[in-house]
């Protein structure tokens, strides 16, 4: 068995679990132990040999292992510690299991489309077992993470992310569709690794790689329906902004690393805002880096500037962005491109560093999205932190070693004043005063499993901007007062099931008001709906529907 579909595989969809009726039923009686367990002592096996891993890849390998033999138990364990256990699933342990991922490779999970699979598509998407499909996610494994082009190799990230649909969100696995488009890699290591899973060639730029993805865009419509939900990921920055362009009005698509995060961002503004106790509005922005997530982050807090009644310039003149070659002013030697273009702004004297830069634009944030490694030094954060009575420090940035800063550096220089938020996972930080701060993880796994579930529940047929601002005020809002004077600008990652099905209502409520869903008839209960679809990892019984025609006789009358 290739895949282990989510209803066919019988022997192992439920383990020990299956009972007696269902062994004898199906014809695997006596082909597992005597005992019909329950899910919890399976639950309790499950845990107790990850806890004695200590290598996260290692518990990678075993909980993917688990999720194909049995998934129901994967996801029942992955929710009851999705604290623990998402930063394997996702960053930073996917990340790790991507560059090794021909390495640790056991069975494969999701499509893999090869540029010299063209004219062929949808025979391919054919193949997939699962004919229901209501979300994709799609890499072309450019841009993985902060870790470059890993091509075939990504194909971790789409499995990573739906996973999170399903535990966070309720979608249904076999609702979700992870796809890798191969077209080659320019990572020189991949081309000399003998285990590599791709095709051994650079990465195709010209006219064909778009045909390709228009031609996989097309398939995936016809195949599932014009409201299939198709997630890019992890594109590289050009192509990212490019398709997004190209099919935001045409399918229901969005790009998590240019909308997801720009969300998330906004969510943490929004709740640093709260602390601080000054409008979004008086706010000035610097970001470090000038790419898909500054650009889209800047955009939507531009978006959310403009709610509050600022004109789109005044707002854009708030943001302000310094990249590899230096701060984004009008003239500047180093040519910037056209999505950058409304950031620019006229030069405010001369600016060598990034630190220069914090010293003369004076920020009362600042946002890490480089994936350059740790660029927020020693001497940036103190000027933050003389700038302001409380600074704001997103060291946004994945994985771990590629954050602009640590969660301890940004406490400890602004003396506990800062308000920091970062990509990847960091524990609480303790102050030599006993103080206790808990950064917040501004991590895009807060919006789309929330996002998607609503888009797919909702039938929307494309996806605006403003659904990504609905979410980030939902998220914002989840925030309660006792967890902002903790230092969290994140509910708890042990809420997330709460509070994506929580955005995921909120929503609903605005894409149905807005005219933007096209699922009838309208659930009237939009809370009541979403719970009652979300998706449990209770096994379903196996048996048929078998009942009696009670005191029916068919002897004639
Ligand atoms: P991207 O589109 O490639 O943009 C990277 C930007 O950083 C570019 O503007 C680049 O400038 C600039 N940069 C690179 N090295 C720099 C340096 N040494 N100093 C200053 N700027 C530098 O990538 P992206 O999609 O925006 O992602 C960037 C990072 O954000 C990644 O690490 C990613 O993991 C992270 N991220 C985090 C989340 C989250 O949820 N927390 C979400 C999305 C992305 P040039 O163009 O001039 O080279
Ligand atoms: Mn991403």
């Amino acid at each position: 068995f290739l895949f282990s579909t989510h209803s066919c595989n019988y022997t192992c969809t439920h383990g020990m679990a299956f009972t007696l009726q269902e062994r004898q039923i199906l014809g695997i009686h006596g082909m597992l132990p005597p005992k019909v367990e329950s899910q919890d002592i399976q639950a309790m096996r499950f845990q107790k040999n990850l806890k004695k891993m200590t290598d996260p890849l290692e518990k990678y390998i075993y909980l993917m292992g688990i999720q194909e033999r049995n998934e129901r138990l994967f996801y029942r364990v992955l929710m009851e510690d999705i604290e623990e256990l998402m930063p394997i699933v996702y960053t930073p342990t996917v990340g790790l299991a991507c560059t090794q991922y021909g390495h640790i490779f056991r069975k494969p999970k999701g499509l893999f489309i090869s540029i010299l699979d063209r004219g062929h598509v949808r025979s391919i998407l054919d193949n997939w077992p699962e004919t229901s499909v209501a979300a994709v996610v799609v890499t072309d494994g450019e841009r993985i993470l902060g870790l470059g082009d890993l091509g075939c190799y990504g194909m971790g990230i789409p499995v990573g992310k739906l996973c999170l649909y399903t535990a966070c969100a309720g979608i249904r696995p076999e609702k979700c569709l992870p796809v890798v488009i191969d077209v080659g890699t320019d990572n020189e290591t991949l081309l000399k690794d003998p285990f590599y899973m791709g095709l051994y060639q650079r990465r195709d730029r010209s006219q064909a790689y778009d045909d390709l993805i228009d031609e996989f865009m097309e398939a995936v419509v016809e195949k599932y329906g014009q409201d299939t939900l198709i997630q890019f990921e992890d594109f590289g920055n050009h192509n990212a902004f490019r398709f997004l362009r190209k099919y935001r009005e045409k399918y229901c698509t969005f790009n998590d690393d240019i909308q997801g995060t720009a969300s998330v961002a906004l969510a943490g503004l929004l709740a640093a805002q709260r602390a601080i106790g000054k409008p979004l509005t008086e706010h000035r922005v610097l970001f470090l880096g000038a790419g898909e997530a500054a650009l889209g982050i800047a955009s939507l807090i531009v978006m959310a500037m403009m709610e509050l009644g600022l004109t789109q310039a005044e707002a854009r003149e708030k943001i302000w962005m310094y990249d590899a070659h230096g701060l984004l002013v009008k003239d500047r030697a180093h040519k910037t491109d056209a999505n950058q273009e409304v950031f620019l702004h006229d030069s405010p004297g001369t600016v060598q560093t990034f630190l220069d830069a914090v010293n003369t634009i004076k920020p009362t944030a600042i946002i890490g999205v480089a994936g350059a490694g740790p660029l927020f030094t020693h001497d940036v954060i103190k000027a933050m932190g003389s700038l302001n009575e409380r600074p704001i420090i997103f060291a946004l940035s994945n994985p771990t070693n590629k954050a602009e800063c640590t969660a301890e550096e940004a406490y400890t220089i602004t003396n506990g004043r800062c308000l920091f938020a970062s990509g990847s996972p960091f524990d609480a930080v303790t102050l030599s005063d006993g103080r206790v701060f808990i950064p917040g993880q501004g991590n895009n796994a807060y919006i789309f499993p929330g996002v998607a579930m609503a888009v797919v529940l909702s039938g929307v047929r494309h996806i605006c901007d403003t659904v990504f601002l609905e979410a980030a005020k939902t998220l914002a809002e989840q925030l309660s007062d006792k967890e902002l004077a903790e230092g969290r600008l994140y509910p708890p990652l042990s809420n997330i099931r709460e509070v994506s099905l929580q955005i995921a209502v909120k929503v609903m409520e605005f894409v149905y008001a807005k005219g933007m869903a096209f699922r009838y008839p309208e659930p009237l209960d939009k809370n009541g709906f979403v719970r009652a679809t979300a998706w449990n990892t209770d096994y379903d019984s196996l048996l048929p529907d078998t009942y009696d025609w009670p005191g029916v006789s068919f002897s004639p009358i």
